[in-house]
């Protein structure tokens, strides 16, 4: 199977903007927000530009996109104003990924800001039962993002994402499908050792979660130390995990058939090499 690599791009000039972008780069994937991610409602989308990407991205061997939910959401905040939001906007975020088939729509599980991590756990589940059961005819599937567990994080360890899928799935008996996405990063930060004993963490993710539920890989790099509980993306290969072991991440039999995003810091043109770079890594 070919190599799906791509990076974040901005949606400012619409679908067919980023598939160009895409493709400009050496990109056959990419993820966007839905909209600001610090809030505020999203764009109108102009079906026009839809049909338009859908054409380019069939001709370019584009996808699946993935749509990135604002981080600002907490579907485990402690107030019912800010977890109706969060439900608001996941809601309406999948009726617009509608008009684009088979895409993917990844959220921050949330923080549960002292009420502990079970009761986090609830909140995020029974939000989630609704939001994948409201979708309607909508063919996205719903990824839970793996977490750094920077302050009150839920999604640090595979044990806290594998209870949210499985109280979600024992309340709801259709819907769309629920599957993770692993940052390299977070799971740096929250301590699973991908650079030393990548084969262990893998073998962690599958007897904890299922590896059949893992559907995306952010691919990042990271600033600082194994189990820092930070959450700072560096360049590929310029950080604390490595260009040896991120290249064996996207040659591991178990991963390398995924779709790789970066959400490097990086310019367009910086994305444009790392790209270039991963795709000489490739075995
Ligand atoms: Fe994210
Ligand atoms: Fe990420
Ligand atoms: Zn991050």
């Amino acid at each position: 199977m070919s190599f799906k690599i791509g990076c974040h791009l901005s949606s400012a000039g619409g679908y067919l903007a980023m598939g160009q972008t895409a493709v400009s780069i050496g990109a056959n994937v990419f993820q966007f927000f839905t909209r600001n991610p610090r809030g505020g409602a999203a764009k109108p989308i102009d079906p026009a530009d839809v049909k338009a990407f859908l054409a380019f991205a069939e001709e370019n061997g584009i996808g699946p996109i993935l749509a990135h939910a604002p981080y600002t959401l907490n579907a485990a905040a402690a107030e019912p104003r800010i977890r109706d939001f969060a439900e608001m906007t996941m809601a309406d975020d999948l009726k617009r990924l509608a008009l684009t088939p088979g895409a993917l729509y990844n959220f921050h599980p949330g923080s549960h800001v002292g009420q502990g991590a079970e009761k986090g756990i609830e909140l995020i589940s029974d939000l989630l039962v609704r939001v994948l059961k409201e979708a309607g005819d909508c063919t996205t599937t719903v990824l839970l993002e793996t977490m750094a567990g920077k302050g009150s994080e839920v999604g640090r360890v595979f044990e806290e994402v594998k209870a949210i899928i499985d109280r979600t799935e024992a309340q709801r008996d259709n819907g769309l499908p629920l599957g993770v996405c692993l940052d390299t990063c977070h799971v740096w930060d929250g301590g699973y050792d991908i650079a030393g004993d990548l084969d262990g963490v893998l073998r962690q993710f599958d007897e904890v979660i299922g590896l059949s539920r893992l559907k995306a890989i952010h691919l990042n790099d990271s600033m600082n130390a194994l189990s820092a509980h930070k959450d700072r993306h560096a360049p590929i290969g310029k950080g604390k995990i490595g260009l040896d072991a991120l290249a064996a991440v996207i040659n591991h039999p178990l991963l390398r058939d995924l779709p790789f995003y970066l959400e490097t810091p990086c310019d367009l043109d910086g994305y444009r090499k790392e790209i270039e770079l991963l795709k000489g890594l490739r075995k």
